[in-house]
């Protein structure tokens, strides 16, 4: 069902959406654990491919537009979409992946950071301030809000922790029997302004946030988006379902449950 082109769903339709996201969970959960030093953006993809046709789901990122992997791997200065491949993931790297998956044309998607070995303290709060935007961002959505509140929320918190760049060219999105619906779900925004949010709707919430700048530019591959002063980034995402009680984050192992709670948010996952 349809409500000014925003897609609502059933409870049982969202039951199918959390199966997605728990093979979206569990693909990441395996490659955080092996990403390693001397790996490529290629094996990485390998390993996702594995996870995802063992949990017998597909691959949504996979022909999409063209895109030939099964996740976007986005080192260092690349901020999202870059394409698996022969790069060599080195020690004190930090590697954006995003992951996506099916199951019965219900879609998951969802993405982290993760730094491999040591990297400058600098980096390390750049990962947890994305990871906690996106937390506030997911937290502050509710049945009767609006898009800017989600958008406000990842804004005020990032501004709150010092000298970061929120990239404004790209953002999250509805998602359902597509990956990418609407509404878009920026992650600048302001209070009661834009699409309203209702039960029934679910939204990726991704912030993505620079060390420099807020702009970005494309590679020549037609799909890296690098940040336009070579600063690394950061990008954290989750799918998450708005009922009339409360959030159910469907791409989090435990529903989002502990992170709501720390925010004060209602849980309402099964
Ligand atoms: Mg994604
Ligand atoms: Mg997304």
């Amino acid at each position: 069902m349809f409500d000014r082109g925003i897609e609502l769903k059933t409870p049982a339709q969202l039951r199918v959406m959390r199966e997605a996201g728990l093979v979206v969970a569990h693909t990441l959960a395996r490659l955080r654990d092996q990403v390693a030093a001397g790996m490529t953006t290629a094996d990485l993809d390998a390993i996702a491919r594995a996870a995802i046709a063992e949990m017998g789901a597909t691959s949504n990122f996979l022909g999409y537009h063209g895109f030939p992997g099964v996740i976007c791997t986005s080192v260092n200065d690349e901020v999202v979409h870059g394409i698996p491949g022969d790069r060599v993931i080195a020690d004190g790297d930090v590697v954006s992946i995003d992951c996506g998956a099916v199951v019965d044309g219900w879609h998951g998607d969802s993405a982290v950071t993760v730094a491999v070995g040591e990297v400058p303290e600098r980096v390390q709060d750049l990962l947890r301030v994305t990871e906690q935007a996106m937390w506030h961002g997911v937290s502050a959505a509710h049945d009767g809000g609006r898009v800017g509140d989600v958008g406000h929320a990842v804004q005020t918190y990032v501004a709150s922790q010092g000298e970061y760049g929120i990239v404004t060219g790209y953002t999250g999105h509805g998602i359902g029997t597509a990956m990418h619906q609407p509404p878009d779900v920026p992650n600048v925004g302001r209070p009661g302004k834009g699409a309203r949010l209702k039960a029934g709707m679910a939204i990726a919430v991704e912030p993505m946030i620079t060390l420099g700048t807020s702009q970005t530019r494309t590679l020549e591959d037609d799909w890296t988006v690098v940040s336009l002063d070579g600063s690394w980034a950061a990008h954290f995402e989750h799918s998450v379902a708005i009922t009339a009680d409360g959030l159910w984050v469907l791409t989090a192992p435990d529903g989002g449950r502990a992170a709501l709670e720390a925010l004060g948010a209602p849980y309402a996952g099964d």
